[in-house]
């Protein structure tokens, strides 16, 4: 319809990240319980924390805006997961399985990157500078969550996969 507004597509988009901040709570346990690098285990246990603000900030937004916290189903981060969880039944026992992970998260990282910074530039075009307070807070933790999986990525994990190739 016509009458929709860029306030309702931000709440749409609060909707949808904060169904896939819910999926990613439940991922990273079973993600840190597969890694053999116990750095990469410590990393995916120290972001669950990290992720669990996410949803707390998420629900302080809602707040704000005086809507109920409420998820959208996000295709898009099942999809993601889905790939993860394909990785880790694929590649259980081998020297590739912390490079699967780490690519896995990597573009799980990716995925909430691009909602936060949307989010966040919606959330100044609309006078919301609470709220966009907020998302740039969970949108740089993210980014420091990225930088630390290339670190391990390319420091380790990637190349004892390539030595055992
Ligand atoms: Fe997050
Ligand atoms: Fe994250």
């Amino acid at each position: 319809p016509q009458d929709k507004t860029l306030d309702d597509l931000f709440l749409d988009t609060l909707k949808d990240i904060y169904f896939a901040e819910k999926q990613i709570l439940k991922a990273l346990p079973k993600m840190a319980k597969a890694a053999e690098d116990p750095q990469l285990k410590a990393g995916f246990e120290e972001h669950r924390d990290q992720t669990e603000q996410h949803v707390e900030r998420l629900e302080q937004i809602f707040e704000m805006l005086d809507k109920p916290a409420r998820g959208k189903t996000c295709e898009a981060i099942l999809g993601i997961i889905g790939e993860g969880e394909e990785i880790m039944d694929d590649f259980k026992g081998t020297h590739a399985l912390d490079a699967g992970l780490i690519s896995a998260a990597q573009a799980v990282e990716h995925y909430e990157m691009a909602r936060y910074g949307t989010l966040k530039t919606w959330a100044n075009l609309l006078g919301r500078k609470d709220a966009a307070a907020l998302l740039e807070a969970t949108y740089k933790e993210e980014l420091e969550t990225d930088k630390k999986l290339t670190q391990l990525a390319v420091g380790n994990d990637n190349s004892k996969a390539a030595a055992a190739a």
